[in-house]
């Protein structure tokens, strides 16, 4: 008979078995899904606010997966984590970089616009030698500049390695690319850390704007300490998952330069955004 103490543990290995099932299946499905072109682009808008009315003037790329076997569309928030585990997600960010680049081109070439559309950057892809050869070779196929493609960093690559990732960046930033600090304010980096990161846009960590019953007034004190911080800083800040029209007027009105969320937009598939650039340039 099975006594009461082991059952805590056949709970959890239970849950982690299917767990890791299920990322099994997700790898091993990786790369068949990348020939399929399963992977698909969506852009978010961004919208600079430091004029009369909200003007277009970028946007994020995020990846989505549209797999025929699971016959749905699956968050990167579950299969994301699991290649950087692996390594497999440099192969996706290159796969994904190269898609925006050809878009990139094609509407450069119909809407005139000087805003680059930004990709985002795992801190795994920082540790590749080639990184900085495979992304100017991506640049090169497809005729753009270092301009057009902004890179967003996640704030956590901070965390360790300080001198590698730092020069890694610099090397990147010096070369052209614009380095978007994302999630900031997440608190994975020192301020030390963060003064020293070579930065041209300051992305707000969205936890700013969840809110639970009474922590409003500190909340709020976060976001114009960053402003603050980012005017210091002289780089641009940009606020991200602004809901609604009440976090985008206060934002306006305490000097943030850029919004980005679901008030304005939502991630959509590349020809409803080109819709956006049909309409506004
Ligand atoms: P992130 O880079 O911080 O991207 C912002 C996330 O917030 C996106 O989730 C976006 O859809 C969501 N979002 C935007 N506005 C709002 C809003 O108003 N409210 C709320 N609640 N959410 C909003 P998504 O697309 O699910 O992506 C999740 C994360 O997956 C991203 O966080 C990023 O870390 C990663 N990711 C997405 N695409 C890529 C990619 O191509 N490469 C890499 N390496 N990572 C990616
Ligand atoms: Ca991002
Ligand atoms: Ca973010
Ligand atoms: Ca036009």
């Amino acid at each position: 008979a099975k006594d009461n103490y082991s059952h805590p543990y056949e709970v959890y290995d239970e849950v982690s078995h299917r767990q890791q099932l299920e990322s099994q299946k997700y790898i091993s499905a990786m790369e068949d899904a990348l020939k399929q072109r399963e992977f698909i682009t969506y852009y978010q808008p961004k919208y600079d606010m430091t004029g009369d009315t909200p003007r277009l003037a970028g946007a994020e790329a995020l990846v989505r997966w549209q797999s025929k076997t699971e016959g749905g569309m699956i968050s990167p928030g579950k299969f994301i984590p699991l290649f950087e585990q692996n390594g497999l997600i440099y192969k996706l960010d290159l796969y994904i970089w190269e898609e925006v680049a050809r878009q990139m081109k094609e509407w450069k070439e119909k809407y005139s616009f000087n805003f680059p559309i930004s990709v985002n950057v795992s801190r795994v892809d920082l540790y590749s030698p080639n990184l900085l050869l495979e992304i100017e070779q991506i640049i090169d196929r497809h005729g753009l500049t270092f301009r057009d493609l902004a890179l967003e960093i996640t704030e956590s690559v901070c965390a360790a390695d300080t001198e590698t990732i730092l020069s890694v960046v610099r090397n990147l930033r010096d070369h052209g690319f614009k380095i978007e600090m994302d999630d900031f304010g997440s608190g994975y980096s020192s301020l030390n850390m963060l003064s020293r990161m070579p930065i041209n846009v300051l992305k707000m960590d969205m936890k700013f704007f969840q809110r639970n019953a009474g922590n409003d007034e500190i909340m709020d004190a976060m976001i114009r300490l960053i402003i603050d911080f980012a005017k210091v800083m002289k780089v641009p800040v940009i606020a991200e998952g602004v809901e609604d029209k009440e976090q985008a007027d206060y934002l306006k009105a305490i000097g943030c330069d850029m919004i980005q969320g679901y008030y304005f937009g939502r991630p959509m598939p590349a020809a409803e955004f080109e819709k956006l650039l049909q309409q506004n340039c």
